[in-house]
Formats: structure tokens, C-alpha cells, sequence
């Protein structure tokens, strides 16, 4: 591997979220291109143990670890002493809004996300977006900021397939967009079944390795749900125009329809370096070797429909986006709640989306004036999640 160098022409990148699955991948490709990037900032939140790791190999100059009980560990860990060494959740927006950065990489879980990228688009900071949860919380206020179009890239695969597909494209001549989904490990199962999913079943997805979040969310089909409204806000494109479908092999990253009957789609191997290299990387492509797709041999493509009472969770969101407001982000706290639960082992797999209907039936519509108004909509409703079947 080489060593990432000094050199002040290199893209500074700041790491959101660099221990998880996103973060070390990103890593990873960063490592494996050697002079391209310069990495600026990187954060962790409880993986004080992998951030050292990192920080002693690519050696940022800023540092952060949210979760303030590791400290004395990090700081054992550290070989050297970053410029910046900061704890604590509000020192994330520092970094996201850092001028010295050229591109802040978002790959936080969940709503934790959602303030790094308001205030890094808000300083006028490019942002390479994994955490969807910004756009599906806050699409409303983020895309209201003057530099949204230009400084959000998506690393989600599917979004970022539709961005490929867009390309020289625009958007008064798209007609529909079709997102695939992958249907996670529970597409064949019946309802009955259902009923006696464990952590290790929802745990194991057919296609891709990822968080463990965002894999519960996939086998729930509420990753489709979400990655509605994340292609509804990037875009501005209509939530009924945005169609969900099944395509088991994951080789389709999605498909966008334009009004003259032509269709573009972007295709590989499920392989998230892929969009994460590309949303790093852009405008420009980046030769890097990853597996290609062998069209010499046999491949099947197959799509079907979702059974949307089997899934219900993904008709939750497409709802709540409908309705408008604070819902969404009622909507995807007691999702983070729900699945933070399941996995705990404190309710079984179908009382997942029990949890988030309640807690949406609960909750009435209101408009999202500020911030502030997202993070106490998220703190009441994860509180009610929490108190349903004690
Ligand atoms: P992981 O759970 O693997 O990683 C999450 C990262 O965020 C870790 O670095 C973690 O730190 C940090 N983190 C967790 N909670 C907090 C918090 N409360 N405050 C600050 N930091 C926190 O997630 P993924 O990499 O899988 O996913 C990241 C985002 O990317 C999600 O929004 C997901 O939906 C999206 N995404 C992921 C894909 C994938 O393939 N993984 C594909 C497409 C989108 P630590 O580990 O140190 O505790
Ligand atoms: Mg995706």
C-alpha cells in the first residue's frame, strides 16, 4: 500500500463516519490510489481502536471521536498528535464545515447525520452523501440552501446510478425513475415465516456487506423506503414517479425512463468502492480495478414486483415524505429506534414496523421551520419507540 503524501494540490477529504463500512471502504480506495487524495479529518464514534489505526497510517491533521468515553483509550492509541483532537458530537459540524476541506465525506448512520451535512453545504463544502438520512429527515430544509444542486454528490449505488444515467441529461426530460432493490433475504418468505426471523437472519443479506443498520433496513424493504425520498429531494422529481422493483442480482443499479421511450441504466457488480470512488472522484473518472461483469458468460437479469403488504415499511415512508414536514423524520427515528431494538433483542422482527406505524399514527403533521425543530421532532419520537412493547 502507499503512503498517502502531504502534497497541497491533493483533494482534501474529510471522513465522517470513517470506521464503519462506508468509511473503511473509502479508505481503502484512498489508500489503494496513493496520490489523489489527502486525508484532512476523519470521526469516529465508539471504534477508538480502528480510528488509531487510521489516523496513524494516514495522519490527519484533525481528529474526532463523538463518543467521549473512549478518550483516554484514543489518545493511548494515537502515534502521533493531530492538530485538532476533538470529542463530542458538535465538533462533527466543525470539521464538515472546515474550509480547509475540499470534500467532506458523509458516512455517519442515521439522523447523527443529518447536522454535518446542513452545515457543510451551508459553508459551502462539497459533500459526497452516504448517509441518506440527512436527505430523508431534512431534504426539505437542505435542499432550500443555495449550494444543495451542486455540493451534495450521492454514494448511495442506486442514486449514484441515477447521477451517472443524468449525465448530460435534463431533468424536464425524465419521465419516471425505476430504483431497483436487491429484496434482501426475506423475498420468498411467507408472512407466517416471518414471524421467526432472528438478528442472525436479518443480519445476513444476499448481496452486499454493509452496515448493520442499514442491512436490517434492507431486509425490511424501509432501505427502499428511504432511498425513495433520498432520489425525491436530490432530484426534485416526484414521489410517484420514482418506482421501486425487485432485481435480485443487484447488477442494475437503477434506471432512469426519458419521454422520448429511451432508458438509461447503470450496471456492475454490487461493489460499493464503485459509487464511493465516483462520488469522491467527481467530475472525474478514476481508473481503479475492481471486478468487471463478464458478459461472455450466462447472466440472468430478472424484476418483479415488491409485495408491499409483506414489506410494509416501505408504503411508510413513501407516506410520510407525501405527508410532508416533520413525518419523515417522526418516521425514520422510530425506524432507528425499531431496528436499534431488534437487534438488542428486546422485540421480535415484525414488531418492526408495529413500532413505526404507532409511533407515526401518533405524531401530526407539522412544517419543518428549522434544525432545531428536526432534533426535538427526532428526540420525542424516539423516546414514544422506546416506551412501545415494554
Ligand atoms: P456503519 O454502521 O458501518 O458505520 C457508521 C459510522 O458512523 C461508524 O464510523 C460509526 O462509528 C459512526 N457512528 C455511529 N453512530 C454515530 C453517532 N451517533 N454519532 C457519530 N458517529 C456515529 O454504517 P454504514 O457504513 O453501513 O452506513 C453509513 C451510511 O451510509 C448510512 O446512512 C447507510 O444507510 C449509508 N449506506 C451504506 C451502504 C453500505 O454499503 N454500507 C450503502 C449505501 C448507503 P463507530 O463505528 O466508531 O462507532
Ligand atoms: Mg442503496
Amino acid at each position: 500500500m502507499k503512503q498517502p503524501n502531504e502534497d497541497s494540490s491533493l483533494k482534501s477529504i474529510a471522513i465522517l463516519g470513517s470506521t464503519g463500512s462506508i468509511g473503511t471502504q473509502a479508505l481503502d480506495i484512498i489508500s489503494e490510489l496513493g496520490s489523489t487524495f489527502n486525508v484532512y479529518g476523519l470521526s469516529a464514534h465508539s471504534n477508538w481502536k480502528r480510528l488509531a489505526e487510521q489516523a496513524n497510517y494516514f495522519r490527519p491533521k484533525w481528529v474526532i471521536l463523538t463518543d467521549e468515553q473512549y478518550k483516554s483509550s484514543l489518545l493511548n492509541a494515537l502515534s502521533y498528535t493531530p492538530e485538532r483532537l476533538n470529542f463530542g458530537a458538535d465538533s462533527l459540524q466543525l470539521l464538515a464545515s472546515a474550509p480547509e476541506t475540499d470534500l467532506v465525506l458523509n458516512a455517519l448512520v442515521g439522523f447523527a447525520g443529518f447536522t454535518s451535512t446542513y452545515e457543510a453545504l451551508k459553508s459551502g463544502n462539497r459533500v459526497a452523501l452516504a448517509n441518506k438520512e440527512s436527505l430523508v429527515v431534512g431534504g426539505e430544509l437542505l435542499t432550500e440552501l443555495p449550494n444543495f444542486k451542486d455540493n451534495l454528490i450521492p454514494v448511495d449505488s442506486e442514486h449514484s446510478a441515477m447521477w451517472q444515467c443524468l449525465v448530460g441529461e435534463t431533468l424536464a426530460s425524465v419521465e419516471k425513475i425505476i430504483i431497483t432493490a436487491s429484496g434482501g433475504p426475506f423475498r420468498e418468505y411467507s408472512r407466517d415465516q416471518m414471524k421467526s426471523i432472528t438478528v442472525e437472519d436479518a443480519l445476513n443479506h444476499p448481496n452486499w456487506e454493509m452496515g448493520k443498520k442499514i442491512t436490517i433496513d434492507s431486509s425490511t424493504m424501509m432501505n427502499k423506503g428511504l432511498e425513495i425520498i433520498e432520489a425525491h429531494w436530490l432530484f426534485g422529481i416526484d414521489i410517484d414517479l420514482i418506482e421501486p422493483v425487485i432485481h435480485p442480482q443487484s447488477i442494475i443499479h437503477s434506471i432512469i425512463e426519458f419521454n422520448d421511450g429511451s432508458s438509461k441504466a447503470q450496471m456492475g457488480p454490487p461493489d460499493m468502492k464503485v459509487p464511493i470512488l465516483y462520488a469522491i472522484s467527481y467530475p472525474e473518472r478514476i481508473a481503479y480495478d475492481v471486478p468487471r461483469l463478464d458478459y461472455r458468460k450466462q447472466m440472468n437479469l430478472s424484476f418483479e414486483p415488491i409485495d408491499r403488504i409483506k414489506f410494509p415499511c416501505l408504503q411508510f415512508a413513501v407516506d410520510a415524505v407525501k405527508q410532508g414536514g416533520l413525518l419523515p423524520a417522526v418516521m425514520n427515528a422510530a425506524n432507528e429506534v425499531a431496528v436499534g431494538r431488534f437487534l438488542n433483542r428486546e422485540i421480535r422482527y415484525i414488531d418492526i414496523p408495529k413500532i413505526i406505524d404507532e409511533t407515526l399514527n401518533t405524531f401530526h403533521h407539522k412544517e419543518i421551520a428549522s434544525p432545531q425543530m428536526l432534533i426535538e421532532a427526532d428526540e420525542e419520537s424516539r423516546k414514544f419507540a422506546n416506551g412501545l412493547f415494554k
